[in-house]
């Protein structure tokens, strides 16, 4: 499942720079904004953490070292990376991101229940907790 959230953040990223460069607004691209630019950095910047962690990952289950905390941490921090890549990539194509007609509205939404199934973040975060703390929260 956090594989999943590395996949949704590269899609929304590949969607929101090919919207920025072909929408134009105030006679040149949306891309050519700064503000754009900046979005569009944090979005790869969150997918390629994720898929960092998500090849230490695949590392450490080869390697059969892989234990449920770590799979709880990957899912925690990649959900949480991709909940705020799908909402800039949403936010990009402006009016659209919210239309059927475009591809962003249907990763968004499925972000959400990437976010929750298999998890929630905030049990995944729990599983975490206890592991580093010794004390279980619930
Ligand atoms: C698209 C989709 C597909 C799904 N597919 C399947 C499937 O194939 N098989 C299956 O079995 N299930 C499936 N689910 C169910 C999914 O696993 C559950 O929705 C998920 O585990 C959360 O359970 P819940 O909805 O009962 O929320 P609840 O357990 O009622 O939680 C509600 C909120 O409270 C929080 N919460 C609960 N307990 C604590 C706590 N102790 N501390 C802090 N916060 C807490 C949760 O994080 C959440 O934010 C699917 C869900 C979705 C959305």
């Amino acid at each position: 499942v956090a594989w999943q959230a590395v996949g949704q953040q590269l899609a929304a990223f590949d969607v929101a720079r090919a919207y920025a460069l072909q929408r134009s607004q105030f006679g040149r691209p949306v891309a050519a904004s700064q503000l754009v630019q900046e979005q569009l950095t944090r979005m790869i910047g969150n997918a390629s953490a994720s898929l960092s962690l998500m090849v230490q990952m695949a590392r450490l289950q080869e390697s059969g070292r892989l234990r449920m905390e770590h799979a709880a941490l990957a899912k925690a921090t990649c959900t949480l990376r991709m909940r705020e890549t799908v909402a800039l990539g949403r936010s990009i194509l402006g009016g659209n991101g919210i239309s059927t007609d475009f591809e962003m509205a249907k990763i968004f939404a499925d972000a959400e229940a990437i976010y929750s199934y298999e998890g929630t973040y905030e049990v995944n975060a729990l599983i975490v907790g206890r592991a580093v703390t010794g004390i279980s929260a619930f």
